[in-house]
């Protein structure tokens, strides 16, 4: 009996050593990983499309991280709400950038728990069009339309440029010292010259995109009034509308596709029926939607499926955005061009 008792505290001491080694050793590497990032600037962004946007101006430069509060294949979230794990990265943010228009819905909450927190809104100075899903809203997909988003580059490049003049980082004693009336001093002058040379290089890119997309958008433009062919479209969400408002498409039809509340059959019917009586030809949809309706609605009807890339998840490569809106370039001319 003795000897299983002293077996059992060896046992004991052995399980209370590794605990405190263990326990030791996690806070070590905590308090690591919280001083490496004291050194940075704290950058958060709400979702992909804000997050690759971003890290192109960021690119290169060391002194800021760049987060995404989502997971980068969770697409547009609409409904979004903010997790335990969000509000701890937003609560060692320094800055949140978000696209603006209502697409953060829980922007108020991020506010009211972060007063501190500096959130620039790449939306800002952009006229939105009507949501086709919420009466009276704001339709927010306006990344798709690389004219705003070139806005979206600008402001930013703006918001970043004006945070690091006026607040620099947490360790502001270092950062402010001998800051000219501008704002600058040795240390912010090197980050903001390379932020500024990676934004004018990223818009000169998407400026060439966005001259191609208008070409395209105009052919279309000109083939729906003059070739006398249909203008009415099908979508499977608002995020197409800036592109189709330009070309002169009509969205005759819009589909609420929700994953908490498939469509019934009545309301499929419905579409179908729509369809055949304006004689609809265009049905645009996602590529992370479910193929099912799309693919019933086509065999059913006269209308081609063309898939819209939204440019919502992808790869973190830097051209990501400029590849995806290229694809769509394609997509228009293979629907509207034969
Ligand atoms: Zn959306």
């Amino acid at each position: 009996m003795k000897k299983k008792l002293n077996i059992l505290a060896i046992i004991m001491v052995v399980i209370v050593l590794v605990v405190f080694i263990t326990s030791l050793y996690i806070s070590r590497n905590n308090k690591e990983a919280t001083d490496i990032e004291d050194d940075k600037i704290r950058v958060v962004t709400s979702f992909y499309p804000t997050y690759i946007l971003t890290t192109n101006l960021t690119d290169g430069i060391s002194d800021i991280r760049v987060d995404s509060l989502t997971d980068l294949s969770a697409g547009c979230l609409h409904d979004y709400q903010l997790t335990t794990n969000d509000m701890r990265l937003l609560s060692n943010a320094h800055v949140f950038i978000i696209n603006g228009g209502g697409m953060e819905e829980y922007l108020e909450e991020v506010v009211d728990s972060f007063p501190e927190l500096e959130v620039i809104d790449l939306s800002k100075g952009i006229v939105f069009l009507e949501s086709e899903v919420h009466e009276g809203g704001d339709n927010p997909h306006v990344w798709l339309d690389p004219e705003l988003y070139m806005i979206q580059i600008e402001n930013a490049r703006e918001g970043l440029e004006t945070f690091i003049r006026n607040k620099g980082n947490i360790k502001d004693n270092i950062n402010n010292d001998g800051k000219d009336e501008s704002g600058y001093n040795e240390y912010n002058k090197e980050i903001i010259d390379h932020l500024n040379a990676n934004a004018s290089a990223y818009l000169d890119d998407v400026a060439v995109l966005a001259d191609d997309m208008n070409l395209m958008l105009n052919t279309v433009n000109d083939m729906v009034q003059h070739n006398n062919i249909s203008n009415k479209v099908v979508v499977f969400h608002d995020s197409f509308a800036y592109l189709s408002t330009k070309a002169g498409l009509e969205v005759a039809y819009t589909v609420e596709v929700d994953e908490d509340h498939p469509l019934s059959a009545g309301e499929i019917a419905e579409i179908i029926d729509a369809i055949r009586d304006e004689n609809i030809s265009y049905l645009f949809t996602e590529e992370q939607y479910d193929d099912s309706i799309s693919d019933r609605i086509k065999d059913e009807t006269d209308a081609e499926v063309y898939i819209i890339d939204s440019a919502v998840t992808g790869d973190v490569a830097k051209d990501s955005y400029i590849k995806a809106m290229r694809r769509n370039i394609e997509t228009l001319k293979k629907a509207f061009e034969g």
